[in-house]
């Protein structure tokens, strides 16, 4: 088989700096969807950075190479887990812990206007800035532990299966 075009390599840096290799791919999505899988594990594994690169078959050095997205690990600020991605060039940021997928996003259609939500929950809020989405995330999941619903409790600790 010939291979030709482009192919798709996401990859994860530990801390420490090791690269960790998934494969590469023919497309984007699928790249994308074994990295989120990935990113699932990195409460497990500590992971400090993410990518999604595209290179060009054949080509040599940097002019094969587009990075096409890239993502910082955080603590979460509902599970407190480090599973919170966050997505560099547009500010993104999703828990990918399993039973939590707290996350914060630049709304598309409002200028400084920063959106946030806790699906457990079905909170959503509007805030005006990225520390404000953070400090309503931690008030929202003190709320929840108060009413006995903690967020580092056994369902959303459980690893997915
Ligand atoms: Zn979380």
């Amino acid at each position: 088989m010939v291979v030709t075009g482009r192919i798709y390599v996401p990859s994860a840096v530990e801390e420490g700096g090791s690269v960790v290799a998934m494969g590469c791919f023919s497309t984007q999505a699928t790249a994308l969807s074994v990295l989120r899988s990935f990113l699932k594990k990195s409460h497990q594994v500590p992971l400090e950075r993410a990518s999604i690169a595209a290179w060009e078959v054949d080509v040599v050095g940097d002019d094969g190479v587009t990075i096409l997205s890239e993502y910082e690990c955080r603590h979460c600020p509902v599970c407190q887990r480090p599973t919170f991605w966050i997505d560099i060039e547009r500010f993104k940021a999703a828990c990918y812990g399993s039973a939590c997928g707290a996350w914060i996003e630049e709304s598309a259609v409002e200028a400084e206007v920063i959106d946030c939500g806790w699906p457990p929950t079905q909170f959503a809020e509007q805030v005006e800035s990225i520390d404000d989405a953070m400090r309503t995330l931690r008030r929202i999941a003190a709320r929840a532990e108060a009413a006995g619903m903690s967020a580092t409790d056994e369902r959303f600790s459980m690893d997915s299966f």
